[in-house]
């Protein structure tokens, strides 16, 4: 279960774009690329060649920093979403959102992705009424994901859920504050994933 250790900020830096990887620091001043808005390295602030190459590649990193996920793992999602019927793109965006670690931030149990999986693996949740700390594991509509009742008084995660109301929940799920608990009730649909991502790059590196 690896994953990437290495500063968050540089991530967004390279993709010259907010990847909000940070939680509450990213809607600060403190936020690096209000600071530094360019590439990071030797030669970040020199010129970038923009070939049709070079474009699919930077989405298909954005993408994969976005969602916290290794290169590997990141091919298998593409596989599987080549594999399904309908559109490709939409149906790798579909598979990204439903994992748990991403349902866990989008009810608002977490500040940041890289939070929420971890709260998930240190095992404060039950899906469907069994302890789960997997973050990959794909949700499915009908899905309740609940906070442990011995979890319920950590302070990052109360003070998260009472920040969700600044993101809001999507349409696709719905969140019960009181009961610490969520559910899936649809599948998430294009429309649903609101930050910009270009989804057809993806797919045309990974089908060359
Ligand atoms: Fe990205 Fe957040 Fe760092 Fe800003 S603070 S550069 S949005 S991770």
């Amino acid at each position: 279960m690896a994953r990437y250790t290495g500063p968050s900020c540089r991530l967004c830096r390279r993709e010259n774009m907010e990847l909000f990887l940070k939680g509450d620091r990213c809607y600060t001043d403190k936020c690096a690329i209000k600071r530094r808005n360019y590439a990071p390295g030797q030669h970040g602030q020199g010129r970038s060649k923009n070939s049709a190459y070079g474009i699919q590649l930077r989405e298909k990193q954005k993408v994969r920093r976005i969602y916290g996920i290794l290169e590997k793992q990141f091919r298998g999602y593409f596989a599987e979403a080549d594999r399904l019927k309908g559109v490709t793109g939409e149906n790798l965006l579909s598979l990204l959102e439903r994992r748990l670690d991403n349902v866990v931030y989008r009810l608002g149990f977490a500040s940041s992705r890289s939070e929420s999986r971890q709260l998930v693996r240190h095992g404060h949740f039950v899906l469907n009424g069994k302890k789960v700390n997997i973050p990959s594991i794909q949700t499915k509509i009908g899905d309740v994901i609940e906070l442990r009742e011995k979890s319920r008084k950590i302070t990052a995660i109360n003070d998260a859920l009472d920040a969700v109301t600044r993101r809001g929940v999507p349409q696709w799920l719905e969140l019960d504050r009181d009961a610490c608990k969520g559910n899936l009730k649809a599948l998430p649909i294009r429309e649903d994933v609101t930050t910009p991502i270009q989804e057809q790059l993806v797919v045309e590196l990974y089908s060359k």
